[in-house]
């Protein structure tokens, strides 16, 4: 993800952690709430380092290396402290660190330069962001010899050991004058040949080139591993030979012979290994350019026409590429971020927190973005759930009150049928009657025989007709106090009234009520249930009747007639007292009644069962004499539009 940075970010991160950086020292430091010099910050940021000018800015160099305790005097670095140590400004300091200790120290932003061998280098590289400024180097002929390879040297009669695979099971001498000799290097050439150190191969390490090539010669090590061109150098300066143009880099004393020789344009020693870069100076990844540069120049300021032999004190020149190293040990994508990484001067150490900082945000993001989603989800659930248990508790409410309509409609019309019931009886005493008259006058005729059957016939069917008579006042007594749910048809508004007409008719002649129908012929079928619409009818009836029993000539007109385009309207006009204006207000309350006997739920049933119907009912008085009651209804046509209307919609 960091390799998608852009320079500007990646610059703009580095910033912010040198910014922290600083905040850090200042929070930290002994000295935080004095006032810093540079100088103090810069050595704050340093290992203790020997130095004699404590005026000049103290930087460290770390060196690797295999001897615990070496120190620049009589070491190869002396010179190229010397000329560090020109520099008006800095002091270079050198600490000789053992691997594990460079890394710990790398770790810690402790140095401001490195030198090591070039297999730690670019692992340092990868990882702590050093970045290579020259290459160290030596001189033979003036050529310039920045390459490191191997040598094994065996004794010229020795039949033994003739390829590199021999060396197994003996004894090596691994001669590493000055710790020069790259570790890393030794154990990656040992173990492409299977040799094992302490296990199939024994190794035993002079720093002296004489000691070691003595006990080559006396047989102590069976043979000699060391830096190529060390004991050529060594035997060419000991003979006091000057030998500028070395025989087609032939192997050197005659006594010695070189295992797996190679020879390379890059060295002109005979060599036993590959050849990777000469150990590197590199720079921290916090160091400047400008310091970097001076660094450069005093170290690049050498006389190679001078060098015949290699020379005891180290040399730089510029800068090799580390790349073939970085494939061979840390192949693939190390690789790429090696390239990347020293080209931009980017700190994996920053790359690695960044990274870090990077996935623990994703990763709160995405745990945030889980957790409010959760919690939606269940606010939406809980939400849902609220409103289905409200949608449920409705249809019940709506249920419980349709059934308490129907109870109440079904009292009510009970509670009618014993009104009725006197006239009922008279009703049903005609037809029984009238069949008794028709049995008893048929018996007769039989027992005088002097009738024809024919007469006979007319007699029973006559019976048969009373009987029905009085079959169809029951069943419409029955119907009426049916309990039932609602059931609509389509019905003719007319036929209704005359159904009504005729059922009340007995109790209308005993209160000697004249009904006067105003019926509008071709009115369109209404949809209803026609037994809740026969209830109210009877109902409003009932109520004029009551409202003109001390009225003389009492009158109803009950009439019916299309209104508007969709509607018919029925009324019940009567000729009573009338309604005073606070009543018209409460008459359709429930249990608002002015009579002794009444119950005051007629009109506020009927209300409401209108209402069912999407009509209307409503009350006023007469112009002169009494009040009227009507009520709408919708017709069929207006059903169909409405349907339409639904189909179209859904
Ligand atoms: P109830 O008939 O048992 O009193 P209703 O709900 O049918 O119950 O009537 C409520 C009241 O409305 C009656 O008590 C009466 O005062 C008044 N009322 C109903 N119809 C008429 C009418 N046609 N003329 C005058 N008053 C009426």
């Amino acid at each position: 993800m960091l390799l998608l940075l852009t320079p500007r970010i990646k610059f703009f991160y580095a910033s912010l952690n040198f910014l922290l950086l600083i905040v850090y020292c200042l929070l930290l430091s002994p000295a935080y709430g004095k006032e810093l010099s540079f100088e103090e910050e810069n050595t704050a940021n340093t290992i203790t380092a020997p130095t004699s000018d404590t005026k000049k800015i103290q930087l460290s160099i770390g060196i690797l290396s295999y001897t615990p305790s070496a120190s620049l005097k009589n070491s190869p670095w002396e010179e190229t402290f010397a000329r560090l140590n020109t520099h008006k400004k800095y002091h270079f300091s050198p600490i000789f660190l053992s691997s594990e200790q460079l890394i710990d120290a790398l770790e810690n932003d402790q140095l401001d330069f490195v030198i090591c061998d070039a297999i730690s280098y670019v692992n340092f590289a990868k990882q702590h962001g050093i970045l290579r400024l020259l290459t160290r180097s030596n001189y033979y002929s003036e050529q310039i010899i920045s390459s490191e390879g191997l040598s094994v040297h065996v004794l010229n009669n020795n039949s033994k050991i003739s390829q590199l695979n021999d060396l197994k099971n003996k004894n090596i001498g691994i001669l590493d004058v000055n710790s020069s000799m790259s570790r890393l290097f030794l154990e990656y050439f040992l173990s492409q040949h299977d040799l094992v150190p302490n296990d199939n191969i024994f190794l035993g390490i002079i720093d002296n080139t004489q000691d070691a090539l003595n006990q080559l010669y006396t047989g102590q090590f069976d043979a000699l591993i060391s830096k190529s061109g060390l004991i050529y150098s060594f035997e060419h300066q000991e003979n006091g030979m000057i030998d500028k143009t070395p025989e087609s880099f032939s192997p050197y004393a005659q006594k010695l012979r070189i295992i797996n020789p190679h020879q390379d344009w890059q060295i002109p020693f005979l060599h036993s290994s590959i050849l990777i870069p000469e150990w590197p100076i590199a720079k921290a990844w916090f160091i400047d350019e400008t310091l970097a540069n001076d660094v450069i120049t005093s170290l690049l300021d050498n006389n190679i026409e001078s060098a015949s032999f290699f020379s005891d004190q180290y040399q730089w020149s510029i800068a090799k590429n580390y790349n073939a190293v970085s494939k061979l040990f840390f192949p693939d994508k190390i690789q790429q971020e090696y390239n990347t990484e020293s080209s931009d001067n980017f700190s994996p150490k920053i790359q690695y927190w960044l990274s870090f900082i990077i996935i623990c945000f994703l990763v709160i993001m995405l745990i945030l973005h889980l957790h409010s989603s959760k919690g939606l989800n269940s606010k939406l659930t809980l939400s849902k759930e609220s409103l289905e248990q409200e949608i449920k508790e409705r249809q019940f409410a709506q249920e419980q009150a349709l059934n308490h309509q129907a109870e109440l409609a079904h009292v009510a019309r009970l509670s009618t049928m014993g009104e009725m019931a006197s006239g009922l009886a008279h009703e049903l005493n005609q037809p029984l009657s009238a069949i008794n008259t028709y049995v008893q006058g048929s018996i007769r005729r039989i027992n005088m025989g002097t009738d024809k059957p024919e007469d006979l016939i007319y007699a029973l069917q006559q019976t048969a007709q009373q009987a029905e008579r009085a079959a169809g006042i029951i069943r419409r007594l029955r119907s009426f106090v049916r309990k039932g749910e609602s059931h609509k048809t389509y019905s003719d508004i007319n036929h209704l009234v005359n159904e009504v007409n005729h059922f009340l008719e007995i109790q209308l002649k005993n209160k000697n009520v004249k009904l006067i129908l105003e019926l509008e012929n071709d009115l369109p079928p209404i949809l209803a249930d026609i037994i809740q619409i026969e209830q109210v009818l009877i109902n409003l009836l009932k109520n004029a009747i009551e409202s003109m029993s001390e009225i003389e000539n009492p009158e109803i007109i009950l009439r019916t007639k299309r209104r508007d385009h969709n509607l018919i309207e029925l009324c019940v006009i009567d000729s009573g007292h009338g309604i005073s204006k606070d009543k018209l207000k409460r008459i359709f309350n429930p249990f608002f009644t002015t009579k002794s006997s009444g119950m005051g739920m007629g009109l506020s049933i009927s209300s409401s069962i209108i209402e069912a119907h999407n009509g209307t009912l409503y009350a006023k008085n007469n112009p002169i004499l009494g009040a009227q009651f009507c009520f709408t209804l919708p017709t069929q046509e207006e059903f169909n539009q409405e349907e339409m209307l639904h189909k179209q919609s859904t």
